[in-house]
């Protein structure tokens, strides 16, 4: 943590931008390399001097990964120098939605984890080989944010992010 002394020279914008970046270098921890930045969850940043509120959504209410989401954003956060303290808020809205993960987000989620996002329509494209024979398997994926589908054409199983 910071001295009080540094952080009073901090500008409101240097704030922002620290917090900016340290939120970068937080990673969701069922997606390894993937951080709650591409994911969407960062909703809101205040700044009250060197006093930080971040405002999370979670991805799926329940999600076994939300309280050290919570402890990994405050240690980030905190080990800014223009930071002396960060609260972390979980907020009731707006709702996650596949629509919130970022472009980057998305791409790494198909290359390294095999994960997909349901189509608006409702249709799965495989993540491996490109292929829409994917059907759904179970509803019961290894946690309650995903659900298991099987790829018909390069036979990989292909979890569904909801
Ligand atoms: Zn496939």
């Amino acid at each position: 943590m910071a001295q009080v002394n540094d952080v009073l020279e901090a500008s409101d914008e240097a704030v922002r931008a620290a917090v900016r970046s340290a939120l970068l270098t937080v990673d969701d921890p069922e997606y390894p390399g993937l951080s709650i930045v591409d994911l969407g969850l960062v909703e809101l940043v205040k700044t009250q001097g060197s006093n930080v509120t971040v405002g999370l959504i979670p991805t799926f209410s329940g999600c076994p990964a939300l309280a050290m989401i919570a402890s990994d954003v405050k240690l980030a956060v905190e080990l800014c120098d223009e930071v002396q303290s960060c609260t972390v808020e979980w907020l009731p809205a707006p709702v996650w939605s596949t629509g919130r993960l970022s472009e980057a987000g998305e791409t790494r989620l198909a290359d390294n984890f095999t994960v997909v996002l349901r189509r608006k329509d409702g249709t799965l494209r495989c993540p491996v080989c490109g292929s829409d024979a994917v059907t759904d398997q179970s509803m019961a994926g290894p946690t309650r944010c995903r659900s298991v589908a099987w790829c018909g054409s390069c036979r990989n199983p292909i979890e569904v992010m909801r």
